[in-house]
């Protein structure tokens, strides 16, 4: 079938530096000696190649014997983490990608500058449960529905959001949050340039095919925001991880499918998808 390839998919800068990262801190370390506290990036098959060349998983850092490299992963991770590691004795590699680097230090600054910190995000995500760390007492909301309970009556507030969000969900919270009688409201664009090309391309696709496929993690925020906007245009879209995902029955009589792909979703998903379904012959068509 026909198949139109996003203007701009898959990997980003901060991607691609935490697996260079990831892989030559597997390379370089002893066996076992090197472990990722937490996935580096939200893509499976990144991660479990990563495994195979050496690089371990943990979340407790308790367990890590001293001397243990400990690579954090491009979501970054909070301030008492690090601190905690240092005092462990284990070597610390960061791989945080330097935009959510900048979400902390702008965090910390809106603190001490005396603003009250809100972030708009989503609470469970690692980037978000990390950025926070940055400075006490910070309110995160992902919907103007939240902003009553959580907001405070009055006072300065400063404002950041996780890097992958659109701009309009953002402008919309931010809008409703404006509309309130706070003194001062500041608002620091912490949005990811990479992760809003993608969008608009994606959004520019939806509107020249009749179904669309966007691959990535299943927990990959970005991406899950990119079948979000796909499926807001009105077009049938699936979020798979790989082309083994794939069913006919997800193109019956459709003749173009559009394919756009989150910034950790490697290239050689990317083109394996789209050669199967370049060479699948619809049914009903
Ligand atoms: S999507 Fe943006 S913020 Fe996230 S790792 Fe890539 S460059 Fe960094």
């Amino acid at each position: 079938m026909k198949v139109k390839l996003a203007s701009k998919h898959g990997f980003c800068f901060g991607v691609e530096d935490a697996i260079e990262l990831a892989e030559k801190t597997a390379r370089e370390a002893k066996p076992g000696r090197a472990v990722a506290l937490g996935p580096v990036i939200h893509n499976r098959q990144v991660v479990e190649k990563l495994e195979q060349a050496g690089l371990e998983q943990s979340a407790e850092l308790e367990k890590l014997e001293p001397g243990t490299t400990v690579l954090i992963r491009s979501h970054g991770a909070r301030p008492e983490t690090l601190a905690a590691a240092k005092q462990r004795g284990l070597k610390i590699v960061d791989a945080t990608c330097v935009l959510v680097k900048r979400a902390q230090a702008v965090v910390q600054q809106l603190h001490d500058e005396g603003y009250r910190v809100v972030m708009i995000g989503d609470r469970n995500h690692p980037e978000v449960r990390g950025v926070i760390g940055y400075a006490p007492d910070v309110i995160v909301v992902d919907s103007e529905a939240e902003l009553d309970e959580a907001l405070p009556r009055r006072g300065k507030l400063g404002i950041v959001a996780q890097t992958t969000h659109t701009p309009e969900h953002v402008g919309r919270i931010v809008g409703a949050i404006v509309a309130r009688p706070f003194r001062e409201v500041k608002v620091v664009n912490t949005l990811c340039l990479e992760v809003i090309r993608r969008q608009e391309a994606a959004v520019a696709l939806s509107k020249e095919v009749d179904v669309m496929f966007v691959l990535g993690g299943m927990h990959s925020a970005n991406t899950q925001e990119l079948a979000r906007l796909c499926i807001a245009e009105g077009v049938p879209t699936y979020h798979l991880e790989a082309w083994d995902q794939f069913r006919p029955e997800m193109v019956k009589d459709r003749t173009t499918a559009g394919v756009t792909a989150g910034a950790s979703t490697p290239e050689w998903i990317i083109t394996e998808f789209v050669r199967g379904l370049e060479a699948f012959e619809p049914a009903g068509t």
